[in-house]
C-alpha cells in the first residue's frame, strides 16, 4: 500500500482498490456510486485504479479487490484467477457473489439444455451448468451480504477495512432490525417472511416498506428454519412458498437441499 498521507506525523495506507463484475445486475457497483452524500470522503480514503462503472482508466495494480457477481462461464474462472493473483485483499460484493445469488437459481433445474434453450432460444451462449460463487473458485478474504448490498454498510467494512480495523458482521436476524424500528409484524399483516432467519445489517429494508424478507443477506447465526417453517404454516403459507424465498439468493443452500431432494423424489 502507498504511504503518502500523513495524520499527526503517522503515515496513513491509501491502497489501491478495484471494482470488477462478473455475472450481475452491476446493481451492487451502482450502489457505490450512487451514494453521492458520501461518495467523495469515501473515495478519499483509496485510491481507485478500475472501476468500469465510473471510470475509464485501468490498472492491474492494486492491493484491494472487490469482486460483484457469480462465476457462470469459463473466461469467468480464469479472469477471476488473475484477480486473487493480483490483490492481497479479495471481497465478495454482494449476494451474488457471496452466495451466487439470484443467478444461482438455475441451479434447481436438472436439465441445463432445457434451460438454456428457454432463456436464449435460438442464440445460445457458452455457459457452465452450475452458478458459483467466488468463493467456490478462489479464497475470498471478506464478504459484503445483500442483493444489493447496503451502501452504509459497506462504507463502514470498508473504512474499518482501510483503517486495519476489526469487522463483525452482525449475528443477529433482521427481526431485531425491524423491531427497532417498530414496524408492525408482516406476518398479522398477511404476508410471509424470512426475518427471524436472515441476518440483520440490513436496517429491515424490506419489512420496512411493507414487504417480506427474501432473505438476501442469507442465514443469522443459529437460523431456525425449522421454526419458521413452523410460523409459516401457522399463518396459512405452503411449503412451497417458504422454499421459494430460501431458495431465491443461494445463501440457504444448506437448509433447502432436503427439500430440493424431497421434490426431486429421492
Ligand atoms: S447481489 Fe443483487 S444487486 Fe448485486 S449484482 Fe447480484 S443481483 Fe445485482
Ligand atoms: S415483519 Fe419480518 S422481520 Fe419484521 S418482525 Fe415480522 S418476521 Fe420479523
Ligand atoms: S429485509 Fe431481507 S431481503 Fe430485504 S434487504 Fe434485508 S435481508 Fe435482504
Amino acid at each position: 500500500m502507498s504511504n503518502k498521507l500523513e495524520y499527526l506525523g503517522v503515515p496513513l495506507g491509501r491502497p489501491k482498490v478495484a471494482f470488477f463484475e462478473l455475472s450481475s445486475c452491476e446493481g451492487c457497483q451502482l450502489q457505490i456510486v450512487n451514494n453521492e452524500a458520501t461518495l467523495v470522503d469515501f473515495l478519499a480514503l483509496m485510491e481507485v485504479v478500475n472501476f468500469r462503472e465510473a471510470m475509464s482508466e485501468r490498472s492491474d495494480d492494486y492491493d484491494i479487490a472487490f469482486v460483484e457477481g457469480s462465476v457462470t462461464r469459463a473466461d469467468e474462472v480464469e479472469r477471476l484467477q488473475e484477480i486473487r493473483k493480483n490483490a492481497k485483499v479479495l471481497v465478495a460484493l454482494g449476494s451474488c457473489a457471496c452466495f451466487g445469488g439470484v443467478n444461482q437459481l438455475r441451479n434447481r433445474f436438472s436439465d441445463q439444455e432445457w434451460v438454456k434453450k428457454e432463456v436464449y432460444g435460438d442464440f445460445p451462449i457458452e455457459t457452465e451448468d452450475v452458478v458459483r460463487p467466488l468463493s467456490a473458485i478462489v479464497e475470498v478474504d471478506l464478504e459484503i451480504y445483500g442483493c444489493p448490498i447496503k451502501k452504509e454498510e459497506v462504507e463502514k467494512i470498508v473504512t474499518n477495512l482501510i483503517l486495519g480495523k476489526s469487522i463483525n458482521h452482525p449475528k443477529y436476524p433482521v427481526c431485531m432490525d425491524c423491531k427497532a424500528n417498530e414496524n408492525i409484524c408482516l406476518f398479522d399483516l398477511g404476508e410471509p417472511c424470512l426475518g427471524p432467519v436472515t441476518r440483520g445489517g440490513c436496517d429491515a429494508w424490506c419489512p420496512n416498506n411493507r414487504m417480506g424478507c427474501w432473505g438476501c443477506r442469507g442465514p443469522a447465526e443459529e437460523a431456525n428454519v425449522a421454526q419458521l417453517r413452523e410460523i409459516m404454516a401457522k399463518h396459512g403459507f405452503s411449503e412451497e412458498t417458504l422454499t421459494d424465498r430460501l431458495e431465491c439468493f443461494g445463501g440457504f443452500t444448506a437448509y433447502t437441499e432436503e427439500f430440493q431432494a424431497a421434490r426431486k423424489g429421492k
